[in-house]
């Protein structure tokens, strides 16, 4: 079954084009990967699909509805859950009190919150061997970690993360990647944000590359592995192009 699917968005920041004719789709137990350099337009999909910016043009349906009119916050709540560039935890406050506060956000009954916790805790062993430490304590790649323990409280149906990998030593970032295939194998579909190609063909079954906000490749990710035009989307890559 699809989960989310794009059909012909245009996303125009003033005159500036964000993304157009962005067709794209995420089946469920799929980790989808969105590549392309800076500027291709990567994070614009993902706000387009979070409800945080208003595509001018085109269709975002998620598990069958039009989300034309569904507030960014409604779409949280069903479901569709963003994990941001640049982690956005809060340093001074504990691993736990993060995830306490995301609940909150989240807008989970109270009652519901702790068997919240408690089963997001049990799938994260590298958070439950911290809950107690300041978050601003962790390392970068602990701080991803919780990141994405925090969007996975919202018990998200479709989980988007924003190049998780960014600054990353390696072996933290294999950790990462092991957690997102977990997700996905548990059930919950990831759209997967990278720069990083190499690193995402290893973990995704269908990748998109865009460039200057146009999809220019779309397939099997073991296919793009070897296809020489993703290389040439990546050099060929500027800003975005005016209207
Ligand atoms: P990065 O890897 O650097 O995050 P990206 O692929 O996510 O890049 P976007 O951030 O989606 O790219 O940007 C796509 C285009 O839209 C770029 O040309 C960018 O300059 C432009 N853009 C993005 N956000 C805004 C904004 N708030 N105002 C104006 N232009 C913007």
């Amino acid at each position: 079954m699809t989960v989310l699917s794009l059909a012909n968005v245009a996303v125009y920041y003033g005159p500036v084009r964000g993304v157009v004719d962005v067709d794209l789709c995420v089946d469920e137990h799929e980790i989808v990967a969105l590549l392309g350099a800076n500027g291709a337009g990567k994070s614009t999909v993902l706000k387009a699909v979070s409800g945080l910016v208003r595509p001018r043009a085109g269709t975002i349906s998620f598990r069958g509805e039009d989300l034309k009119r569904v507030p960014a916050a409604t779409r949280v709540r069903r479901g569709l859950v963003q994990v941001p560039e640049g982690r956005r935890i809060f340093p001074a406050l504990t691993v736990r009190e993060n995830l306490e506060l995301a609940a909150f956000g989240f807008g989970i009954a109270r009652a519901a919150r702790r068997a919240r916790l408690e089963s997001v805790v049990e799938r994260f062993p590298l958070i439950r061997a911290h809950l107690q430490k300041l978050a601003g304590m962790l390392s970068g790649g602990e701080q991803q970690v919780l990141a994405i323990a925090r969007g996975m409280m919202a018990e998200p149906k479709l989980l988007m993360v924003d190049e998780p990998s960014l600054g990353l030593a390696p072996q933290m970032v294999e950790s990462v990647y092991d957690l997102l295939v977990q997700i996905a194998a548990e059930g919950t579909p990831v759209l997967l944000v990278e720069q990083n190609v190499t690193l995402a063909f290893e973990i995704t079954s269908r990748a998109y590359v865009l460039q200057q906000g146009r999809v220019v490749l779309a397939g099997h990710s073991a296919a793009l592995a070897d296809d020489p035009r993703v290389v040439a989307a990546y050099l060929g890559a500027g800003g975005a192009a005016a209207r």
